[in-house]
């Protein structure tokens, strides 16, 4: 009875249906006579998956397959396969699984996996059925096998029938199935780099249920929120065809699909799933992230808090766009970012009458963090100082903090600030991109700070990964940004934690921005913001890598937070050990914390050049107010000088008084100079070590942070 398997043997490829409608392909690994089933056998996920069917499903996917005729064997057709019959088979078979399939749904662990050979080329029509092997040319009958078969021929008149349906199915079927592969290979853009990566993910949505987040959506009270953003593919990503591979199916979860190849080359997509506070597609409008993000802010500086809000991300992934307005063409429209935004609301909160009692007046700042320097964005970019009083309070001297009466004035700072921060620029990003740039909108009362809310456009993440730049300043650039994103992040945690020491002094920005992060009454907000491109996946990845860090902890924090509030003890220690850090280097001792807590992306080498470049930095900042003195100081001596020289112009001058002063004043000129030129040798040896001290850093570039 072997003959109803038609020409399917052990080790033949079968396609087979699955319950959830998937077609794939398996090798047959045992004939079952018994209930005219085959079992099948496939690697699924890396594990061998086994199933029974009954030979009708196999015929209807596999016409090909079916037997010839529902004839007796005769005694001339093939004996059942032998070993090597098998071995012939198989490799016959295996030629089968060349024919491209149709792009498989996704499996349960959320990976699509792909062949090497539908990554070669685009999906076609199934080919036709190879024709079936020349029949073999019957021997003679003798009359009793004649009489034999014409007795089987009456008795299976109504299989035949049977079958004659079954078949005429079967090829309505594959006609069917042509015509979709058909007009499936229409579809294929071929020209799309990475088309089948896109297929795979097509599929994937096309299984998703999205509930994104809408203005009905609960807004929550977060000590520290973390938000994503994602923008939509511009021009320029869409002529170079990149493909979109972020999803955002809810109101707080995005996903990555990031394509993956494996060694023998398959290539396969891994679905990679983040949770944060909020998620907005590239549909959601400026006003709506604003609505979940820096809105709920607002309030804590009417209740005398501090408040801060970020957009941190890779440079072109929207971080200005949020923060400082929707550009359109080279314009941009301040009104509708979230520094206007809330500004607006800041105006509308200080008429509730509640507010009005306690007359406040608003102030505005801007201002640049550029290599570990400040410079106001409200004053031509005057280079401001940073300097901490006895009282660790820090205060950046000679910050213009402009009066402002409403959303206009606010808009009209915004502007002049923006063209100061990009004057001179070839690009709004080229500079920018290494920059952070501060927002304040400050309440007083009488003059006193009662709440100031900070609204920072940071630089560019991927920049904190120049640290080995062969160039000086790029490698400084970085090495400020590394460390003070790095540095945001452990004082977003502490907050969060409400842990006795914060190292802001790691970096300028943290150390600028430190009284928003120790205040019982604090809140933060951080929006990162992603491309949606291919192109962008590593960087994608890093940002949603570090935006979860910040939060992971605060969610601790929240239960920390509620009802506990940081008690007497606590603030005594952190007085004390601010005070002996103070007698050593601060900045240093801060830079060691961090990297304690940093120690997966702070390597000792990275550690060491931190340190180098600080050491620098001091010795810099040493040098050029000693150079400044003695620039002031040799207008001194010149008039000095003016002086005695004068006095030998006369008949009888003093020989004795001359001597002893000129004397005097090359003693203190030599004096000065050689503790000058000591230190500039000791700052150009720091030069030194600092560029030693990048070149041990590991060759692999560090990941952006
Ligand atoms: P970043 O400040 O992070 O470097 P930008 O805000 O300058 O990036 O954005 C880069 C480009 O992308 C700009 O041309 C901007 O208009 C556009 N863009 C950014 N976010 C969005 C968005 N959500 N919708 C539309 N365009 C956007
Ligand atoms: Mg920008």
């Amino acid at each position: 009875m072997a003959s109803c398997f038609g020409k399917i043997v052990v080790g033949t490829y079968v396609e087979i249906k699955r319950s959830d409608g998937r077609i794939h392909q398996a090798m047959v690994t045992s004939l079952n006579e018994d209930n005219e089933s085959v079992t099948v056998e496939w690697i699924e996920n890396g594990d061998t998956k086994g199933k029974e069917i009954d030979l009708e499903s196999i015929f209807a996917l596999n016409a090909d397959l079916a037997p010839e005729e529902e004839m007796a064997p005769s005694p001339d057709t093939p004996p059942p396969p032998t070993p090597s019959s098998v071995k012939i088979n198989k490799i016959a078979k295996n030629r089968r699984t060349i024919a491209p399939s149709k792009i498989e749904a996704p499996s349960r662990d959320n990976r699509v996996v792909t062949t090497r050979a539908r990554a070669a080329q685009p999906p076609q029509p199934e080919p036709a059925p190879a024709p079936p092997p020349p029949a073999q040319q019957p021997a003679q009958p003798t009359p009793a096998q004649t009489a034999q078969q014409l007795q089987n021929a009456r008795r299976k008149s109504n299989c035949v029938k049977e079958v004659e349906k079954l078949q005429e199915k079967r090829e309505r079927r594959r006609i069917q199935q042509q015509e979709l592969r058909e007009k499936r290979a229409q579809e294929v853009d071929t020209t799309i780099p990475n088309y089948e990566i896109m297929y795979m993910i097509r599929d994937f949505r096309a299984s998703l249920d999205y509930r994104p987040l809408t203005a009905a959506d609960l807004i929550e009270e977060h000590r520290i929120c973390v938000c994503v953003r994602k923008r939509p593919l511009n021009k320029k990503e869409l002529t170079m065809k990149d493909l979109d591979v972020i999803t955002i199916p809810s109101k707080d979860v995005v996903m990555v699909h990031e394509p993956k190849q494996k060694v023998d080359l398959t290539r396969f997509l891994e679905n990679q799933t983040f949770r944060f506070d909020y998620t907005f597609d590239d549909s959601t409008t400026n006003e709506m992230v604003y609505r979940f993000t820096a809105r709920p802010l607002v309030e804590t500086i009417f209740e005398r808090g501090m408040a801060t809000c970020f957009a941190y991300g890779q440079t072109g992934s929207g971080k200005t766009h949020t923060m400082g307005g929707d550009f359109s063409g080279k314009n941009q429209d301040c009104a509708k970012g979230v520094y206007a935004l809330a500004a607006r609301d800041v105006f509308v909160m200080l008429k509730k009458p509640n507010h009005k009692k306690l007359d406040l007046q608003v102030y505005a700042t801007f201002f640049e963090i550029y290599s570990g320097k400040v410079f106001d964005l409200l004053n031509h970019k005057t280079k401001l100082r940073v300097l901490e009083d006895g009282k660790q309070q820090v205060q950046v001297v000679g910050l213009q903090e402009k009066d402002v009466k409403c959303t206009e004035d606010v808009l009209k700072l915004i502007e002049i600030g923006n063209s100061c921060r990009t004057s001179g620029q070839t690009s709004a990003n080229a500079h920018s991109s290494r920059s952070h740039a501060v927002f304040q909108i400050i309440l007083r009362r009488k003059g006193k700070m009662h709440g100031k809310f900070s609204l920072i456009d940071l630089a560019g993440n991927e920049r904190g990964a120049d640290t080995s730049s062969a160039d000086r300043q790029t490698r400084l650039e970085g090495a400020e940004i590394n460390k003070s994103l790095l540095a945001l992040k452990e004082c977003i945690r502490a907050l969060g934690l409400n842990k006795p020491h914060t190292p802001f002094r790691a970096s300028k920005l943290t150390q600028v921005l430190r009284d928003s992060f120790i205040g019982e009454n604090s809140r933060t907000c951080m929006i990162a913001t992603i491309s949606p491109g291919m192109t962008s996946c590593e960087n994608t990845l890093n940002t949603l890598r570090y935006a979860n860090r910040v939060k992971e902890l605060s969610v601790d924090a929240n239960q920390v937070m509620e009802g506990v509030r940081p008690n007497i003890h606590v603030v005594n220690q952190m007085e004390l050990l601010d005070e002996d850090w103070l007698s050593s280097s601060p900045q240093r001792d801060d830079l060691k914390l961090l990297c304690e807590q940093n120690g997966e992306e702070m390597s000792p080498q990275l550690y060491n050049f931190h340190e180098a470049v600080s050491q620098m930095g001091e010795m810099e900042e040493q040098v050029l107010e000693d150079h400044r003195a003695v620039f002031q100081e040799s207008i001194r001596w010149l008039e000095d000088e003016k002086v005695l020289l004068e006095m030998t112009e006369e008949v009888d001058y003093d020989v004795d008084t001359y001597a002893t002063q000129l004397e005097q004043i090359l003693d203190q000129k030599i004096d000065i100079l050689t503790e000058l030129r000591d230190k500039v040798k000791s700052f150009r040896s720091a030069l030194q070590d600092e560029e030693q001290a990048s070149k041990q850093i590991n060759p692999k570039r560090p990941r952006a942070v």
